[in-house]
Protein backbone atom coordinates (compact mmCIF):
# COMPACT_ATOMS: atom_id res chain seq x y z
CA UNK A 1 0.00 0.00 0.00
CA UNK A 2 1.28 3.37 -1.16
CA UNK A 3 1.98 6.45 1.59
CA UNK A 4 -1.06 8.22 0.51
CA UNK A 5 -3.31 5.33 1.14
CA UNK A 6 -1.59 4.19 4.52
CA UNK A 7 -1.66 8.01 5.61
CA UNK A 8 -5.74 7.97 4.39
CA UNK A 9 -6.24 4.89 6.07
CA UNK A 10 -4.89 6.54 9.30
CA UNK A 11 -6.97 9.84 9.14
CA UNK A 12 -9.81 7.81 8.38
CA UNK A 13 -9.34 5.32 11.43
CA UNK A 14 -8.56 8.80 13.57
CA UNK A 15 -12.01 9.54 12.87
CA UNK A 16 -13.67 6.52 13.81
CA UNK A 17 -11.84 5.98 17.25
CA UNK A 18 -14.89 7.21 19.30
CA UNK A 19 -17.34 4.80 16.83
CA UNK A 20 -15.07 2.26 16.98
CA UNK A 21 -14.45 2.00 20.87
CA UNK A 22 -18.96 2.03 20.90
CA UNK A 23 -18.66 -0.77 18.66
CA UNK A 24 -16.75 -3.25 20.78
CA UNK A 25 -19.01 -2.51 23.75
CA UNK A 26 -21.89 -3.80 21.59
CA UNK A 27 -20.24 -6.51 20.36
CA UNK A 28 -19.29 -7.66 24.12
CA UNK A 29 -22.46 -7.40 25.17
CA UNK A 30 -23.96 -9.24 22.39
CA UNK A 31 -21.30 -12.13 22.55
CA UNK A 32 -22.45 -12.10 27.01
CA UNK A 33 -25.92 -12.75 25.91
CA UNK A 34 -24.89 -15.61 23.47
CA UNK A 35 -22.55 -17.54 25.95
CA UNK A 36 -24.83 -16.80 28.57
CA UNK A 37 -28.17 -18.30 26.80
CA UNK A 38 -25.37 -21.21 25.16
CA UNK A 39 -24.74 -22.24 28.85
CA UNK A 40 -28.23 -21.69 30.40
CA UNK A 41 -29.03 -24.40 27.50
CA UNK A 42 -26.45 -26.69 27.83
CA UNK A 43 -25.14 -26.86 24.37
CA UNK A 44 -22.91 -29.63 23.87
CA UNK A 45 -21.47 -31.36 21.30
CA UNK A 46 -24.11 -33.86 20.84
CA UNK A 47 -26.75 -30.67 19.44
CA UNK A 48 -23.97 -30.46 16.45
CA UNK A 49 -25.21 -33.72 15.21
CA UNK A 50 -28.37 -33.30 13.44
CA UNK A 51 -31.29 -35.27 11.58
CA UNK A 52 -32.80 -37.03 8.55
CA UNK A 53 -35.58 -37.82 6.99
CA UNK A 54 -38.77 -35.92 8.49
CA UNK A 55 -36.35 -34.66 11.42
CA UNK A 56 -38.48 -35.18 14.11
CA UNK A 57 -36.78 -34.65 17.79
CA UNK A 58 -34.18 -32.49 16.36
CA UNK A 59 -32.59 -31.83 19.73
CA UNK A 60 -29.92 -29.28 18.29
CA UNK A 61 -32.35 -27.73 16.23
CA UNK A 62 -35.14 -26.91 18.79
CA UNK A 63 -32.29 -25.37 21.69
CA UNK A 64 -30.49 -22.96 18.50
CA UNK A 65 -34.21 -22.02 18.56
CA UNK A 66 -34.38 -21.37 22.12
CA UNK A 67 -30.86 -19.70 22.12
CA UNK A 68 -31.93 -16.86 19.76
CA UNK A 69 -34.99 -16.58 21.58
CA UNK A 70 -33.00 -16.22 24.93
CA UNK A 71 -30.52 -13.54 23.11
CA UNK A 72 -33.10 -11.52 21.41
CA UNK A 73 -35.60 -11.42 24.26
CA UNK A 74 -38.50 -13.05 22.71
CA UNK A 75 -40.73 -16.34 23.75
CA UNK A 76 -39.63 -18.36 20.83
CA UNK A 77 -38.26 -18.60 17.56
CA UNK A 78 -37.84 -20.72 14.03
CA UNK A 79 -34.66 -20.50 13.06
CA UNK A 80 -34.22 -23.01 9.79
CA UNK A 81 -32.52 -23.74 6.72
CA UNK A 82 -35.96 -24.47 5.27
CA UNK A 83 -36.36 -20.82 5.03
CA UNK A 84 -35.00 -20.25 1.01
CA UNK A 85 -34.02 -17.03 2.38
CA UNK A 86 -34.90 -13.88 4.26
CA UNK A 87 -37.86 -12.90 2.32
CA UNK A 88 -39.28 -16.57 2.68
CA UNK A 89 -38.98 -15.83 6.28
CA UNK A 90 -40.38 -12.63 6.28
CA UNK A 91 -43.46 -13.46 4.24
CA UNK A 92 -44.01 -16.39 6.95
CA UNK A 93 -43.93 -13.67 9.14
CA UNK A 94 -46.22 -11.43 7.24
CA UNK A 95 -48.96 -14.44 6.36
CA UNK A 96 -48.85 -15.33 10.47
CA UNK A 97 -50.10 -11.45 11.16
CA UNK A 98 -53.06 -11.49 8.53
CA UNK A 99 -56.29 -13.22 7.64
CA UNK A 100 -58.57 -12.48 4.31
CA UNK A 101 -60.44 -9.60 5.69
CA UNK A 102 -57.70 -8.26 7.25
CA UNK A 103 -55.29 -5.53 6.47
CA UNK A 104 -51.61 -5.03 6.93
CA UNK A 105 -50.10 -1.59 6.81
CA UNK A 106 -46.38 -0.79 6.20
CA UNK A 107 -46.03 2.12 8.26
CA UNK A 108 -41.93 2.96 6.85
CA UNK A 109 -42.84 3.67 3.19
CA UNK A 110 -43.16 0.51 0.96
CA UNK A 111 -41.90 -3.01 1.62
CA UNK A 112 -38.35 -4.34 0.37
CA UNK A 113 -38.16 -5.02 -3.47
CA UNK A 114 -38.51 -8.65 -3.05
CA UNK A 115 -41.60 -8.71 -0.79
CA UNK A 116 -43.68 -6.57 -3.57
CA UNK A 117 -44.77 -9.91 -5.22
CA UNK A 118 -45.69 -11.48 -1.47
CA UNK A 119 -48.36 -8.69 -1.37
CA UNK A 120 -49.39 -8.43 -4.94
CA UNK A 121 -47.81 -5.36 -6.08
CA UNK A 122 -45.95 -7.32 -9.03
CA UNK A 123 -49.18 -8.56 -11.04
CA UNK A 124 -51.32 -11.58 -10.74
CA UNK A 125 -49.25 -14.20 -8.97
CA UNK A 126 -51.23 -17.59 -7.34
CA UNK A 127 -51.24 -16.83 -3.36
CA UNK A 128 -50.32 -12.99 -2.61
CA UNK A 129 -52.21 -11.04 0.04
CA UNK A 130 -54.24 -9.78 -3.20
CA UNK A 131 -55.33 -13.61 -4.34
CA UNK A 132 -56.37 -14.37 -0.64
CA UNK A 133 -58.05 -11.12 -0.10
CA UNK A 134 -55.74 -9.80 2.34
CA UNK A 135 -55.44 -5.67 2.14
CA UNK A 136 -51.98 -3.81 2.30
CA UNK A 137 -51.80 -0.28 2.22
CA UNK A 138 -48.37 1.59 3.17
CA UNK A 139 -48.17 4.73 4.75
CA UNK A 140 -44.96 6.84 2.88
CA UNK A 141 -42.22 7.94 4.92
CA UNK A 142 -41.73 11.84 5.14
CA UNK A 143 -38.82 13.29 4.87
CA UNK A 144 -36.87 9.80 5.22
CA UNK A 145 -38.66 8.95 8.60
CA UNK A 146 -42.15 7.49 9.53
CA UNK A 147 -45.16 9.93 9.82
CA UNK A 148 -46.76 9.45 12.86
CA UNK A 149 -49.71 11.27 12.35
CA UNK A 150 -50.65 9.69 8.82
CA UNK A 151 -49.49 6.03 10.74
CA UNK A 152 -52.17 6.65 13.96
CA UNK A 153 -55.35 7.63 10.88
CA UNK A 154 -54.36 4.45 9.34
CA UNK A 155 -54.10 2.08 11.97
CA UNK A 156 -57.65 3.36 12.98
CA UNK A 157 -59.18 1.26 10.40
CA UNK A 158 -60.40 -1.82 12.45
CA UNK A 159 -59.49 -4.01 9.09
CA UNK A 160 -56.03 -3.18 10.27
CA UNK A 161 -54.16 -6.37 12.09
CA UNK A 162 -50.50 -5.84 11.14
CA UNK A 163 -48.31 -2.85 10.97
CA UNK A 164 -45.34 -3.69 8.77
CA UNK A 165 -41.60 -1.82 10.04
CA UNK A 166 -38.33 -1.79 8.23
CA UNK A 167 -35.68 -1.33 10.45
CA UNK A 168 -33.13 -0.81 7.56
CA UNK A 169 -32.56 1.65 5.17
CA UNK A 170 -32.67 -1.43 2.63
CA UNK A 171 -32.28 0.44 -0.97
CA UNK A 172 -34.39 3.51 0.24
CA UNK A 173 -33.25 7.20 0.72
CA UNK A 174 -33.42 6.60 4.49
CA UNK A 175 -32.43 6.31 7.65
CA UNK A 176 -32.33 3.28 9.46
CA UNK A 177 -34.56 3.21 12.85
CA UNK A 178 -32.88 2.29 15.72
CA UNK A 179 -34.87 -0.69 18.21
CA UNK A 180 -35.97 1.80 20.65
CA UNK A 181 -37.67 4.14 17.74
CA UNK A 182 -39.50 1.24 16.45
CA UNK A 183 -40.51 0.37 20.31
CA UNK A 184 -42.25 4.40 20.07
CA UNK A 185 -44.05 3.45 17.29
CA UNK A 186 -45.17 0.48 18.15
CA UNK A 187 -46.67 1.91 21.49
CA UNK A 188 -48.44 4.38 19.64
CA UNK A 189 -49.59 2.44 17.36
CA UNK A 190 -51.35 -0.09 20.10
CA UNK A 191 -52.40 2.93 22.15
CA UNK A 192 -55.06 3.47 18.79
CA UNK A 193 -55.56 0.30 18.38
CA UNK A 194 -54.30 -2.32 20.84
CA UNK A 195 -55.60 -5.44 18.42
CA UNK A 196 -52.30 -4.74 15.78
CA UNK A 197 -49.90 -6.94 15.74
CA UNK A 198 -46.19 -5.08 15.00
CA UNK A 199 -43.76 -7.16 12.64
CA UNK A 200 -40.35 -5.56 12.00
CA UNK A 201 -38.22 -6.84 9.30
CA UNK A 202 -35.20 -7.04 11.11
CA UNK A 203 -32.55 -7.37 8.18
CA UNK A 204 -28.85 -6.08 8.59
CA UNK A 205 -29.84 -5.21 12.33
CA UNK A 206 -29.00 -8.18 14.59
CA UNK A 207 -26.35 -7.27 16.94
CA UNK A 208 -26.00 -4.14 15.68
CA UNK A 209 -27.26 -2.56 18.99
CA UNK A 210 -27.49 -3.66 22.77
CA UNK A 211 -31.37 -4.75 21.90
CA UNK A 212 -33.79 -6.17 18.90
CA UNK A 213 -36.95 -4.62 18.35
CA UNK A 214 -39.04 -7.35 19.82
CA UNK A 215 -37.25 -6.25 23.39
CA UNK A 216 -38.84 -2.94 22.62
CA UNK A 217 -42.30 -3.78 22.00
CA UNK A 218 -42.86 -4.86 18.31
CA UNK A 219 -44.40 -8.23 18.83
CA UNK A 220 -42.59 -10.39 15.81
CA UNK A 221 -39.65 -9.79 13.40
CA UNK A 222 -37.86 -11.80 10.72
CA UNK A 223 -34.86 -11.96 8.67
CA UNK A 224 -31.98 -13.97 6.75
CA UNK A 225 -29.50 -16.63 8.33
CA UNK A 226 -26.84 -14.92 5.52
CA UNK A 227 -26.48 -11.97 7.18
CA UNK A 228 -25.90 -10.78 10.70
CA UNK A 229 -27.45 -13.42 12.52
CA UNK A 230 -25.42 -16.46 10.27
CA UNK A 231 -21.69 -15.32 11.47
CA UNK A 232 -20.67 -16.12 7.86
CA UNK A 233 -21.02 -19.52 8.72
CA UNK A 234 -25.00 -20.19 8.38
CA UNK A 235 -24.68 -21.64 4.58
CA UNK A 236 -28.92 -20.32 4.04
CA UNK A 237 -31.45 -19.74 5.78
CA UNK A 238 -33.77 -17.04 7.63
CA UNK A 239 -35.58 -16.98 11.48
CA UNK A 240 -38.89 -15.71 12.78
CA UNK A 241 -38.91 -14.94 16.50
CA UNK A 242 -41.24 -13.33 18.73
CA UNK A 243 -44.69 -13.74 20.71
CA UNK A 244 -44.81 -17.56 21.15
CA UNK A 245 -48.68 -17.82 19.00
CA UNK A 246 -47.15 -15.76 16.16
CA UNK A 247 -44.36 -18.10 15.76
CA UNK A 248 -46.33 -20.96 15.64
CA UNK A 249 -48.61 -19.06 12.85
CA UNK A 250 -45.04 -18.54 10.79
CA UNK A 251 -43.99 -22.15 11.35
CA UNK A 252 -47.28 -24.02 10.22
CA UNK A 253 -47.23 -21.37 7.01
CA UNK A 254 -43.40 -22.42 6.34
CA UNK A 255 -44.43 -26.65 6.39
CA UNK A 256 -48.44 -27.34 7.22
CA UNK A 257 -50.66 -26.58 9.99
CA UNK A 258 -50.10 -29.77 12.26
CA UNK A 259 -46.55 -29.88 11.49
CA UNK A 260 -45.40 -26.16 12.39
CA UNK A 261 -42.16 -26.46 13.78
CA UNK A 262 -41.67 -30.33 14.48
CA UNK A 263 -40.52 -31.07 11.15
CA UNK A 264 -37.48 -30.32 9.09
CA UNK A 265 -34.30 -32.44 9.04
CA UNK A 266 -31.22 -30.02 10.09
CA UNK A 267 -29.06 -32.63 8.13
CA UNK A 268 -25.31 -31.41 8.94
CA UNK A 269 -25.88 -27.69 9.39
CA UNK A 270 -26.03 -27.31 13.16
CA UNK A 271 -22.55 -26.94 13.68
CA UNK A 272 -22.42 -24.04 11.46
CA UNK A 273 -25.86 -22.55 12.79
CA UNK A 274 -24.52 -22.61 16.50
CA UNK A 275 -20.97 -21.01 15.58
CA UNK A 276 -22.01 -18.97 13.47
CA UNK A 277 -24.11 -17.25 16.14
CA UNK A 278 -21.68 -17.61 18.90
CA UNK A 279 -19.61 -15.21 15.85
CA UNK A 280 -22.38 -13.39 15.06
CA UNK A 281 -21.88 -10.62 17.40
CA UNK A 282 -18.54 -9.81 16.39
CA UNK A 283 -18.80 -10.52 13.02
CA UNK A 284 -21.11 -7.85 12.87
CA UNK A 285 -19.25 -5.34 14.69
CA UNK A 286 -16.37 -5.88 12.19
CA UNK A 287 -18.65 -5.56 9.34
CA UNK A 288 -20.07 -2.17 11.38
CA UNK A 289 -16.41 -0.74 11.43
CA UNK A 290 -15.77 -1.60 7.80
CA UNK A 291 -19.03 0.43 7.61
CA UNK A 292 -18.04 3.45 9.82
CA UNK A 293 -13.92 3.22 8.15
CA UNK A 294 -15.58 3.52 4.74
CA UNK A 295 -17.92 6.48 5.63
CA UNK A 296 -14.58 7.89 7.09
CA UNK A 297 -12.14 7.42 3.86
CA UNK A 298 -15.25 8.90 1.49
CA UNK A 299 -15.79 12.19 4.02
CA UNK A 300 -11.47 12.17 3.73
CA UNK A 301 -12.41 12.30 -0.36
CA UNK A 302 -15.41 15.24 -0.27
CA UNK A 303 -18.00 12.46 -0.64
CA UNK A 304 -21.21 12.45 1.10
CA UNK A 305 -22.10 9.73 2.83
CA UNK A 306 -24.60 8.39 5.37
CA UNK A 307 -24.39 7.62 8.29
CA UNK A 308 -21.21 9.78 8.99
CA UNK A 309 -18.09 8.53 10.51
CA UNK A 310 -19.27 9.88 14.18
CA UNK A 311 -23.17 8.90 13.58
CA UNK A 312 -24.52 6.13 15.96
CA UNK A 313 -25.24 3.28 13.53
CA UNK A 314 -28.47 0.80 13.56
CA UNK A 315 -27.79 -1.51 10.56
CA UNK A 316 -24.56 -2.53 8.73
CA UNK A 317 -25.21 -0.79 5.56
CA UNK A 318 -23.09 2.44 4.38
CA UNK A 319 -24.10 4.83 1.27
CA UNK A 320 -22.09 6.82 -0.63
CA UNK A 321 -23.11 9.59 -2.70
CA UNK A 322 -20.83 9.52 -5.72
CA UNK A 323 -22.60 12.38 -7.63
CA UNK A 324 -21.05 10.23 -11.29
CA UNK A 325 -21.21 7.05 -12.14
CA UNK A 326 -17.63 6.97 -12.95
CA UNK A 327 -16.39 7.24 -9.44
CA UNK A 328 -19.26 4.98 -8.80
CA UNK A 329 -18.01 2.39 -11.12
CA UNK A 330 -14.25 2.31 -9.47
CA UNK A 331 -15.58 1.59 -6.38
CA UNK A 332 -16.95 -1.14 -6.41
CA UNK A 333 -14.51 -2.73 -9.06
CA UNK A 334 -11.68 -2.03 -6.27
CA UNK A 335 -14.19 -3.86 -3.29
CA UNK A 336 -14.36 -6.60 -6.02
CA UNK A 337 -11.06 -6.96 -6.67
CA UNK A 338 -10.10 -7.08 -2.66
CA UNK A 339 -12.54 -10.06 -2.01
CA UNK A 340 -10.89 -13.48 -0.92
CA UNK A 341 -13.34 -15.24 -3.70
CA UNK A 342 -13.54 -14.26 -7.64
CA UNK A 343 -11.16 -11.14 -6.93
CA UNK A 344 -10.18 -11.34 -10.91
CA UNK A 345 -13.71 -10.57 -12.13
CA UNK A 346 -14.59 -6.95 -13.14
CA UNK A 347 -17.88 -5.65 -12.43
CA UNK A 348 -19.89 -3.67 -14.78
CA UNK A 349 -23.29 -1.79 -15.12
CA UNK A 350 -26.02 -4.58 -16.15
CA UNK A 351 -29.40 -4.50 -16.62
CA UNK A 352 -31.50 -6.55 -13.62
CA UNK A 353 -35.29 -7.95 -13.42
CA UNK A 354 -37.18 -5.63 -11.35
CA UNK A 355 -34.70 -2.45 -11.62
CA UNK A 356 -35.47 0.43 -14.27
CA UNK A 357 -32.05 1.57 -14.32
CA UNK A 358 -28.99 -0.52 -14.74
CA UNK A 359 -27.29 -2.01 -11.73
CA UNK A 360 -23.56 -2.74 -10.85
CA UNK A 361 -23.14 -5.11 -8.24
CA UNK A 362 -19.37 -6.00 -6.18
CA UNK A 363 -19.49 -9.05 -4.27
CA UNK A 364 -16.83 -12.14 -3.78
CA UNK A 365 -18.34 -14.26 -0.88
CA UNK A 366 -17.88 -17.90 0.32
CA UNK A 367 -21.49 -18.17 0.87
CA UNK A 368 -23.27 -17.06 -2.22
CA UNK A 369 -24.95 -13.95 -1.80
CA UNK A 370 -24.07 -13.57 1.47
CA UNK A 371 -24.61 -9.60 2.55
CA UNK A 372 -22.72 -10.23 5.81
CA UNK A 373 -19.78 -10.38 3.39
CA UNK A 374 -18.09 -7.22 1.69
CA UNK A 375 -20.36 -6.66 -0.61
CA UNK A 376 -21.87 -3.09 -2.58
CA UNK A 377 -24.48 -2.46 -5.20
CA UNK A 378 -25.82 0.53 -6.61
CA UNK A 379 -28.29 1.95 -9.61
CA UNK A 380 -26.90 3.83 -12.27
CA UNK A 381 -28.72 7.04 -12.08
CA UNK A 382 -28.53 10.08 -9.90
CA UNK A 383 -27.18 10.52 -7.15
CA UNK A 384 -24.81 7.61 -8.00
CA UNK A 385 -25.21 6.17 -4.41
CA UNK A 386 -23.41 3.63 -3.32
CA UNK A 387 -24.76 0.71 -0.70
CA UNK A 388 -22.05 -1.13 0.96
CA UNK A 389 -22.39 -3.61 3.43
CA UNK A 390 -19.86 -6.66 5.23
CA UNK A 391 -16.80 -7.36 5.88
CA UNK A 392 -16.01 -10.73 7.97
CA UNK A 393 -13.29 -8.91 9.37
CA UNK A 394 -12.36 -5.83 9.52
CA UNK A 395 -9.19 -6.04 8.14
CA UNK A 396 -10.24 -7.34 5.04
CA UNK A 397 -13.18 -4.80 5.00
CA UNK A 398 -10.68 -2.06 5.33
CA UNK A 399 -8.34 -3.40 2.54
CA UNK A 400 -11.37 -3.36 -0.02
CA UNK A 401 -12.21 0.22 0.94
CA UNK A 402 -8.88 1.14 0.19
CA UNK A 403 -8.41 -0.52 -2.57
CA UNK A 404 -11.63 0.92 -3.78
CA UNK A 405 -10.06 4.22 -2.96
CA UNK A 406 -7.01 3.54 -4.75
CA UNK A 407 -9.03 2.63 -8.14
CA UNK A 408 -10.91 6.01 -7.72
CA UNK A 409 -7.92 7.66 -7.18
CA UNK A 410 -6.12 6.21 -10.04
CA UNK A 411 -8.61 7.59 -12.61
CA UNK A 412 -7.65 11.74 -11.36
C1 LIG B 1 -31.89 -8.53 2.46
C2 LIG B 1 -33.19 -7.91 2.83
C3 LIG B 1 -34.40 -8.60 2.74
C4 LIG B 1 -34.52 -9.96 2.12
O1 LIG B 1 -33.60 -10.90 2.51
P1 LIG B 1 -33.09 -11.99 1.42
O2 LIG B 1 -32.33 -12.96 2.21
O3 LIG B 1 -32.25 -11.23 0.42
O4 LIG B 1 -34.30 -12.58 0.79
C5 LIG B 1 -35.55 -7.98 3.15
N1 LIG B 1 -35.52 -6.74 3.65
C6 LIG B 1 -34.38 -6.03 3.74
C7 LIG B 1 -34.41 -4.64 4.30
C8 LIG B 1 -33.17 -6.59 3.35
O5 LIG B 1 -32.05 -5.89 3.45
Amino acid sequence: MNYQMTELARRAEERCRGRFEEIDRIAFIGTEKVLEAFAEERVQAGDFAGTTGYGYDDVGRDKLERIYARVFGCEAALVRTSFVNGTHAIACAMFACVRPGQTMVSITGGVYDTLETVIGKRGNIPGTFADYGIGYQEVPLKDGAPDLPAILEAVKDPTVSCVFIQRSRGYGIRKTLSPQEIGDLCKAVKEVNPAVVALVDNSYGEFVCEVEPVACGADLMAASLIKNPGGGLAPCGGYVAGRADLVERAANRMTLPGIGGECGASLNVNRSLYQGFFMAPHVTAQAVKTAAFCAAVMEELGYKVSPTSDEERYDIIQTIDFGDPQPLIRFCKGIQSASPVDSFASPEPGDMPGYESPVIMAAGAFIQGSSIELSCDAPIRPPYTCYMQGGLTYESGKLGILRAAQKMQEAK
